[in-house]
This record gives C-alpha cells, sequence and structure tokens, in this order.
C-alpha cells in the first residue's frame, strides 16, 4: 500500500471542527487564530537510510529538517514562527548533538524561527519537525486553484539534488566544485519563503517539489479538478553543474522524476507573466516558465525528442508491502 492510498482509506475524516480552514491534501493545513490571520502548520520526518545516508554530517542533516519544514510553508504562502523538534536517537553523542543543534538553529536564526518545544527518545535515528507561521486570512497559496490556460512555473533549477545523492552512491562522477554544489544542493536546499511570500498576489496554485516534479505537479493537477498539464522538457531549468555532472539527456530526466530539490512549482493566469519576471529581481531566484495548464488530464511532454523517457518512474513515494 502506498502512503497516499493508505492516508485516504484510515485517516482521511471529514472534519468536525470549525476551526479547521484546510485539512489533509496541501503542503501544510490552515487553522484559524484570528480576525486577520490564519495559522498553517506542517510537518516532515527524515529517517536515517530512507531520506538521508547514514552518514550525513550532523550539520547538514539539522539544517535540513527546517529546511524541508519551511519549504512546505513556503508553497503555502507562509510566514514562518515557530517548531517543535523530536529526536529519535541511538545514543546521546555530544559531537553529533553540538553539530545537529547548529546546522539546526543557524537557519532557525535566519528566519528569525524560535524552538518551542518537543521529544527526545532512544531508538534508531530519525528526526522530525513541526513548524507553525501564518498567512493573512484566507491568502494561502493551494494546489487546487490552477486553471486551464495557467502557465507552469518553476524556481530555481531541478535534479541536482538527484544528482547529488547519486554522486554520494558513487553511481555518477564529478569534479570536486560540482560535487561540493551538487550534494550542497541535497544537504542544504533553500527554502523559498520570500518567494512563497509574494506569489499569493500572482499564482493560482503553488507546491514544493519535494518528490519529484512530475509527482508534486500531479498533485497540483488531481486537486485542480483532474486537469493536465503540457511540459516542455527542453526548457527545464538545470544547473550547469548537473549536466557537467551526467550529461543533458540524464540530467533532464532527473529534473522531471528526481526529488529533494525544494523548488516551489506554481501556476498563473498568462496575464500575470511580467509580474512574475518582476519577481525574479526581488526575491533572487530564476523563475522558469516550463508549460502550460490544460483540459486533457494527465501531464504530456514536448521538447524531448532526443530523451529516452521510456519506463521513468513519476517520482518518489513511500511504500508497504
Ligand atoms: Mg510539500
Amino acid at each position: 500500500m502506498d502512503e497516499f492510498r493508505l492516508i485516504e482509506r484510515f485517516f482521511r475524516r471529514d472534519s468536525k471542527s470549525s476551526e479547521v480552514v484546510v485539512g489533509i491534501g496541501d503542503d501544510g493545513a490552515v487553522v484559524k487564530s484570528g480576525i486577520n490571520e490564519q495559522t498553517v502548520l506542517v510537518t516532515d520526518t527524515l529517517v536515517a537510510g530512507v531520506h538521508f545516508p547514514e552518514r550525513t554530517a550532523p550539520q547538514d542533516l539539522g539544517y535540513k529538517l527546517l529546511a524541508v519544514n519551511l519549504s512546505d510553508l513556503a508553497a503555502m504562502g507562509a510566514t514562518p514562527n515557530w517548531f517543535l523538534l523530536n529526536l529519535v536517537m541511538p545514543d546521546a553523542d555530544e559531537s553529533w548533538l553540538q553539530g545537529f543543534s547548529t546546522g539546526l538553529f543557524s537557519l532557525a536564526e535566519e528566519y528569525s524561527v524560535a524552538l518551542i518545544g518537543g521529544d527526545t527518545a532512544r531508538g534508531p535515528l530519525c528526526v522530525s519537525a513541526t513548524v507553525g507561521g501564518h498567512v493573512r486570512s484566507g491568502t494561502a497559496l493551494r494546489r487546487n486553484g490552477a486553471q486551464v490556460g495557467d502557465q507552469l512555473w518553476i524556481s530555481g533549477t531541478l535534479g541536482d539534488a538527484a544528482i547529488g545523492l547519486d554522486l554520494l552512491g558513487g553511481v555518477l562522477g564529478a569534479t570536486g566544485e560540482d560535487m561540493d554544489y551538487l550534494v550542497g544542493r541535497l544537504n542544504r536546499p533553500k527554502p523559498r519563503i520570500e518567494l512563497g511570500l509574494s506569489l499569493g498576489a500572482v499564482a493560482t496554485s503553488g507546491i514544493d517539489i519535494s518528490d519529484g516534479l512530475l509527482a508534486d505537479l500531479g498533485h497540483i493537477l488531481k486537486e485542480s479538478g483532474a486537469l493536465g498539464a503540457i511540459v516542455d522538457v527542453s526548457c527545464l531549468p538545470l544547473s550547469p553543474q548537473a549536466i557537467g555532472a551526467c550529461g543533458e539527456s540524464l540530467a533532464r530526466e532527473k529534473a522531471l522524476t528526481g526529488g529533494d530539490d525544494y523548488e516551489i512549482c506554481f501556476t498563473a493566469n498568462p496575464a500575470q507573466r511580467s509580474q512574475i519576471e518582476q519577481l525574479r529581481h526581488n526575491c533572487n531566484v530564476k523563475l522558469t516558465c516550463i508549460g502550460s495548464i490544460r483540459t486533457l488530464a494527465g501531464i504530456g511532454l514536448t521538447g524531448a525528442d532526443n530523451l529516452d523517457l521510456t519506463g521513468i518512474k513519476p517520482g518518489y513515494r513511500h511504500d508497504w508491502l
């Protein structure tokens, strides 16, 4: 049973609480907290050997745990405020804890996010955080607002983290500088908080890319009413380091299916194009139009003439046999 079926079957219930504005099924939940403001809640867990290689440096793990949660808040267009931390560890290694907390708080301080509680337990290494933020009432960026004719946009570059993971596993090779860049993209993703805060005015829907573009775009299309999209593979933004490490063809495949990029995928009416161009400068992030939303369900690929995409899997999902 995969994670989505599992949630649908056992955990999705009609909410009985009038406090819940957005429940299960988006990057975060939204609950009432005042007349003009709503609270946005996200949570994410990283398991050793599943979400990160066991030898990942503790500084990187601390940073990444908060970064992946902040990325979900960014995808909701929320301002981060505080977080809860849960640590399951085989032993209390002081140098590991020093490194983990240093990485964690380096990012927490950058966004003025306060640690307000949590839990620790002994067991196999697994770290989890729940982060709270806020939006102006009714302005949370949802997955369900894409419209036919909208343009499809992506921040930054795609595929770097998946290539970084292959470099660590010895599947691919790269020069020292390229290796540092690509592994850095895997271990230290940049949460696009500033972009998320600006998207409320222009975007119709948004999601962060954690499981791969095709998989996560699929969530926008499903939640927006079984719409479809056409993606121009030749437009996918790639870093020169990604192309250098594995060649353009494999880099494009990684951009479609690789996880852990934590870039924002969003849709917007074509009339918003000039405002989006402006966001590139205001938020200092590359933004690329990669396709559009259409009525025909599913994701169609163009510009992939030289690529062999037979047998590609759309993205990562947890499965229980
Ligand atoms: Mg997400």
